[in-house]
């Protein structure tokens, strides 16, 4: 059974709930709360921002390090 992570629009907890594809489907209930106002977290994504790669502009071209081609 998978498990879904969740953050309540409500009170703001965040939960983990087991369920089927068909009880989520129905609508799953804050077990803090009881309200149905659940916002589904996706844990293990993570967005890198754009500026990915701009450090590697401080190294030289064809630098290799501990290659003795720079004082270290
Ligand atoms: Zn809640």
């Amino acid at each position: 059974m998978p498990e879904y992570d969740f953050r309540c629009g409500n009170c703001g907890e965040k939960v983990t709930i087991r369920a089927t594809i068909s009880e989520r489907e129905k609508g799953l209930n804050c077990p803090h709360c009881g309200t149905k106002d659940l916002h589904q977290i996706f844990s293990g994504i993570t967005f890198i921002g754009s500026s990915t790669g701009s450090d590697f502009s401080s190294f030289p071209p064809g630098c290799i390090p501990g290659g003795g081609c720079c004082p270290s």
